[in-house]
């Protein structure tokens, strides 16, 4: 066994970090955080210290840590089959048999599923696929990406485009020109604060139609969105808002893509946000919860109207250029047959609906009085509190005092609860696995409270 300063000497020197502050690390100036076991809501560090995992890894643990099931399920194809590709028609059990889950549990109107690996293919995948589309049916001009301001849709060259996060455009001469944003459904961060929600649909539609009309509905492929805001700041939409946002698209003729990366198979206590939100999508991303992270996999579900086009390609121009080495991998794939079976069986979307409710209340019970806290937002199994400077005249904290992450680094240190400070404003994010109890939810209310008041 390696002894804790070689790891940390090791780290600093050879491992580059995402989403890190990469000069600080190398300095060793952040805690070296290795994580060695987890069970449950719960994981555990290499000093073995256990941390209640209020976030589920990245909102991707959904079925909590250390499942046999799946572990089994992983082992047993390694052993039998490790790998084999997917192209030009070859298949596994575990790939074929994914694809017919998913697609017994998809919204209606869908067709097919390409599998990649994580959330960030799997939208290049759709981006690629939507400008194919198009040009099969003869308008190479329709190519612009609609996306939204707070929106995330990943970190790659389209991908980090589409994403409406300052922090990942910065610097990286991003975002690519096809990519236009328009505003996010944030009720709580509206401009006008007379408006209604009401109101403020009906501008967010206002708006969305606008931009069509500037740029021409005649260049615009598509329009890609969480069913609620995750990464942004998870904010659900206001009532309506999905309706008239379809109204808009529907009479432009442009293309939907639900990215439920997220929101897939359960976070939002119905097997999909679509389904939540009575979406239509053309497209749907779907990644962390299809294997609750036990294995990288991701998916573009294809609607039928959106594959019957792409077969029409092939059959003008042969074989489709689009592909990974590791496209539908076996494990990948015998790691998501096991996850859904399990979320089935354990019936875990229920308890997601019902525990998440009680998450929301309590939160908002705890802390929506408080002098600091402008809003207490939620849905399912996802939970935000966004600290304010001022609740009457709704003004905000300076980034650089830093509200949101000290508030996340004091409920680590005085809990052991682990809540994430959302990179966009002060903003304390919940997602924690889907078999979270309601003990353990009074214990993370009662953590925030004490952190709240030691910070403010
Ligand atoms: N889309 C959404 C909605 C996400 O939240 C994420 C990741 O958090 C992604 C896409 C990108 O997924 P990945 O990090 O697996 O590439």
């Amino acid at each position: 066994m390696l002894k804790n300063d070689q790891l940390d000497q090791w780290d600093r020197e050879n491992f580059f970090h995402p989403s890190t502050h990469l000069a600080q690390h190398a300095r060793g100036e952040s805690p070296n955080r290795v994580i060695k076991t987890a069970s449950g809501v719960f994981i555990e560090d290499r000093d073995g210290n256990k941390l209640l995992d209020a976030f589920a890894g990245l909102y991707c643990v959904n079925v909590g840590y250390g499942r046999p099931e799946i572990a089994d399920a992983i082992a047993a194809q390694a052993k039998e089959l490790a790998y084999y590709h997917a192209y030009v028609g070859h298949g596994t059990e575990a790939s074929i048999t994914l694809s017919k889950m998913v697609l017994d549990r998809a919204p209606k109107n869908m067709s097919k599923v390409y599998f990649g690996l994580g959330g960030s293919d799997a939208n290049e995948t759709n981006v690629k696929l939507v400008w194919y589309y198009n040009n099969i049916l003869g308008r190479p001009q329709k190519k612009k990406i609609i996306s939204r301001w707070r929106g995330y849709h990943g970190s790659g060259l389209v991908t980090g485009s589409l994403t409406g996060l300052e922090l990942f455009h910065k610097k990286f001469d991003l975002p690519i020109e096809q990519v236009i944003h328009t505003e996010a459904p944030y009720y709580f961060r509206r401009q006008n604060l007379d408006q209604t929600e009401e109101q403020f649909v009906a501008h967010c539609a206002a708006e969305l139609e606008a931009l069509i009309e500037r740029e021409g509905a005649d260049t615009i492929a598509a329009f890609i969105g969480e069913p609620a805001l995750g990464t942004g700041g998870i904010v659900p939409p206001p009532a309506g808002y999905w309706e008239a946002i379809q109204a808009v698209l529907k009479k432009h003729d442009i293309l939907l893509i639900a990215d439920e990366v997220v929101t897939g198979f359960g976070r939002l206590g119905t097997m999909f946000g679509s389904d939540h939100y009575g979406m239509e999508p053309d497209i749907i991303t779907i990644a962390k919860g299809l294997t609750s992270a036990y294995a990288p996999l991701s998916g573009s579900i294809l609607s039928d109207k959106v594959w019957k086009v792409l077969e029409q390609g092939t059959d003008e121009n042969g074989p489709i250029g689009h592909g990974w080495t590791y496209s539908a991998h076996p494990i990948g794939a015998a790691a998501g047959v096991a996850n859904l079976e399990l979320l089935d069986k354990l019936n875990l979307i229920e308890n997601a609906k019902t525990t998440g409710a009680y998450l929301n209340e309590q939160m908002k019970a705890a802390l929506g009085d408080h002098a600091h806290v402008g809003d207490v937002r939620g849905e399912g199994l996802l939970c935000a509190v966004e600290f304010v400077k001022d609740k009457d005249s709704h003004t905000f904290f300076d980034p650089s005092e830093k509200v949101g992450p000290r508030i996340s680094a004091t409920l680590l240190e005085q809990s052991k609860i682990i809540a994430r400070a959302m990179p966009q404003g002060d903003i304390l994010g919940f997602a924690p696995p889907f078999c979270l109890t309601r003990y353990e939810v009074d214990q993370i209310v009662a953590g925030v409270v004490q952190a709240v008041e030691t910070v403010l």
